[in-house]
């Protein structure tokens, strides 16, 4: 039963692959600059991933069958609240009418239904979307947490669980939603004892049987210091033969690094994308990475 949802999300991976879904080859190398941290012993990654240029391209989206072209317009759902007027990217009937080559997998997860869809546009290998079934809100509450510590159980700790606050490296905040994909992440391989020399304020969570109270009570210290502004980006992945949760301190006033762009939860793990901004992702370096982060450390978590 644990292993099966892992197995499940990686034949799908193979067979959007195979349909077309997928941008570019996922299997082909991937250009690669890896920055060594000697302070924090992380190593930061850079990686050229041209194909997520075609992501906003909606006319070669509909050439290569990714976007619907005879999709209904009018039946698609906006939220009232999205200032561009696109409709809801994760509403699953939405994603039904827009990308019909698209399988969404249903899953359970924390008592909520939620679906799984690769994304097209990728940032990993296996990399899927889970959306609530519900289009409600990206806001943190316990069953954040418990999601995600469902999710990574019943992928049997293959899948790393990523959560972006809204505002804060979530660009839908008015559907919830989480990253799931197969790839390490660079903070992973963080010492315990050298937390404190990340550039960006985190705390991890070993594992433990309490781990989800423990996690929400800082997450929610965090955000009530300063509800409008305060969020945090989280990652839960395998560690010590158990689930670790890594929390990253946000605030939405600072989420743009002059260099990188929006900073989310694949940044602040240490990952850093590009697909354009050529001159950025060759002039990767120590001081880059450290001046991305210097740009998002929240104005209270400054010392
Ligand atoms: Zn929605």
């Amino acid at each position: 039963m644990s292993e099966s949802l892992a197995r499940r999300l990686i034949d799908a991976w193979a067979d959007q692959v195979d349909a077309g879904f997928i941008l570019g080859d996922p299997a082909a190398p991937i250009e690669t600059r890896l920055i060594p941290d000697p302070a924090s012993g992380v190593t930061f990654r850079f990686r050229w991933l041209p194909h997520r240029d075609l992501r906003t391209d909606t006319a070669a989206l509909e050439r290569k069958g990714i976007l619907n072209p005879d999709r209904d317009e009018s039946a698609l759902y906006r939220d009232p609240r999205d200032p561009s007027g696109r409709h809801c990217f994760l509403c699953p009937s939405n994603i039904r009418m827009c990308h019909p080559l698209e399988e969404l997998i249903p899953i359970r997860a924390a008592s909520r239904a939620w679906f799984a869809g690769a994304n097209f546009a990728w940032l990993a290998q296996n990399h899927f979307t889970v959306i609530a079934e519900d289009h409600v809100d990206q806001s943190f509450d316990s069953s954040v947490v418990e999601t995600m510590l469902d999710l990574h159980k019943q992928t049997g700790g293959e899948f790393r669980i990523v959560y972006n606050g809204a505002y804060a490296g979530a660009t839908i905040p008015w559907h919830l939603h989480f990253h799931i994909s197969t790839d390490p992440f660079p903070v992973e391989s963080l010492d315990a004892g050298r937390v404190h020399s990340y550039p960006l304020p985190i705390r991890v969570f070993a594992a433990s049987s309490a781990l989800d109270e423990e996690v929400t009570d800082y997450v929610k210290g965090w955000e009530e210091r300063d509800p409008e502004h305060h969020r945090v980006n989280m990652l839960v992945a395998e560690r010590d033969e158990g689930p670790a949760a890594y929390v990253f301190l946000r605030d939405t006033r600072v989420i743009i690094a002059r260099n990188k762009g929006l900073m989310g939860g694949w940044e602040v793990a240490g990952d850093f994308a590009y697909d354009d901004r050529r001159h950025d992702f060759e002039a990767a370096d120590i001081s880059a990475v450290r001046a991305a982060f210097a740009d998002i450390v929240p104005p209270d978590a400054r010392s």
